[in-house]
């Protein structure tokens, strides 16, 4: 059985500012996130069908580009179950 072996979420940061400013009602990174994931022709790029702006290309972008906001869910994540950084 395959499982969730993610250590670092991707989320657009515009749905982060909107969860944090409180914009989105009481939710959660996960249940917010609107996005796409696919195969270019070059990697893979993340979008976020929410603000139609691109989330990640694994062609241009490297993970020290990732904002500072995920690294807190990937600091909770590493401490439990991947799931619980997206519930608080
Ligand atoms: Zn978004």
């Amino acid at each position: 059985m395959t499982t969730n072996r993610i250590l670092l979420f991707i989320h657009c940061k515009k749905c982060l500012d909107e969860i944090r400013s409180g914009i989105s009602g009481k939710t959660s990174p996960r249940d917010y996130a609107r996005n796409e994931v696919g195969l270019t022709e070059d990697g893979i790029q993340v979008w976020c069908v929410r603000h139609e702006m691109e989330v990640f290309n694994s062609a241009s972008d490297n993970f020290n580009d990732i904002p500072e906001a995920d690294e807190e869910w990937f600091a909770k994540a590493k401490l439990g179950n991947p799931s619980d950084a997206n519930s608080t």
